[in-house]
């Protein structure tokens, strides 16, 4: 198994990526706190991980609130004695964020308390567990936005998912002598919440595509996968790095067919 002995913070456990990489990382040993808003969901994962003979418990914590990600960090502590891994991961997409006239400032602020403040406060309260743990692996998901300027506006998004990279970086230079990598996932577009709600009609989610050269969205799996990797012994020279796991849309211009 190539999470034995590891413990893990995952924010955003209830659905999509989150909850993939929990049922993955207990899959290979981790014993896993869940954190999330949505408690019916999240206690549903942490069962099933049960059910399957894994290690989860569900916790309520909205990662913009400083005391929720404190007290996420001491379960960890408490229930399974460590903390290794931190997985941040909750994010959100407002549905009127738009262009810089559109947006409103309630949705930028919304945003980027959940999207940016969230991974901070979750590094706030996590780098002194693993550095008590003698080291571990930091992973924030950011988003191929941070990479690309999208015509499809979503500026609040994109920003916070900027500032989610720049704090990688400087994360990852800061902790490296301590033995705590610190990388950020980059997903390309994915068959998750976030996005269908967001790309609500079929013409919507064809328009997005095109950009795509795999010419399909992302799985949740997919994602738990390259998480994986980045928090096992596997990625042990990796830190700063903005994994772009994307199915190629970075990497492509599209021309008119
Ligand atoms: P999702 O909507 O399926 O899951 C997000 C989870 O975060 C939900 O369970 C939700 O309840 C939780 N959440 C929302 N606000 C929270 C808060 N304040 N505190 C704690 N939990 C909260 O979305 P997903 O696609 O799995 O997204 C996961 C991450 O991946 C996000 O950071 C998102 O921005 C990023 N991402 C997604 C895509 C995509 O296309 N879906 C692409 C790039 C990056």
């Amino acid at each position: 198994m190539r999470l034995e002995n590891e413990v893990a913070v995952i924010t955003g456990a209830a659905g999509g990526i989150g909850r993939e990489t929990g049922l993955l990382f207990a899959s290979e040993g981790a014993c896993c706190v869940l954190a999330d808003i949505d408690e019916e969901l999240g206690q549903r994962v942490a069962s099933e991980i049960v059910a399957a003979g894994g290690q989860a418990v569900f916790f309520r914590a909205d990662v913009s609130s400083a005391a929720d990600c404190d007290a996420m960090v001491r379960v960890a502590e408490e229930t399974y004695g460590k903390l290794t891994i931190l997985f941040n991961n909750a994010g959100v997409m407002m549905a009127d964020d738009g262009d810089a006239q559109s947006t409103s400032e309630a949705t930028w602020e919304r945003t980027m308390a959940i999207n940016l403040k969230g991974v901070f406060l979750g590094c706030k309260y996590g780098i002194p567990a693993l550095q008590r743990a003698g080291g571990g692996a930091v992973i924030n998901t950011a988003s191929f936005v941070a990479h690309l300027g999208a015509a499809t506006a979503q500026l609040a998004y994109t920003a916070s998912k900027g500032g989610v990279l720049a704090m990688t970086r400087e994360l990852a230079a800061i902790h490296a002598r301590q033995n705590i990598r610190v990388n950020a996932l980059c997903p390309g577009p994915l068959r998750t919440k976030l996005l269908m709600d967001f790309l609500d009609t079929e013409e919507k989610k064809q328009r997005r595509l095109v950009h795509v050269p795999m010419g399909r969205f992302g799985e949740a799996a997919e994602m738990a996968r390259a998480a994986l990797f980045l928090a096992s012994h596997e990625a042990s020279f990796v830190t700063g790095t903005e994994f772009l796991v994307d199915g190629g849309i970075t990497s492509a211009y599209v021309t008119p067919e």
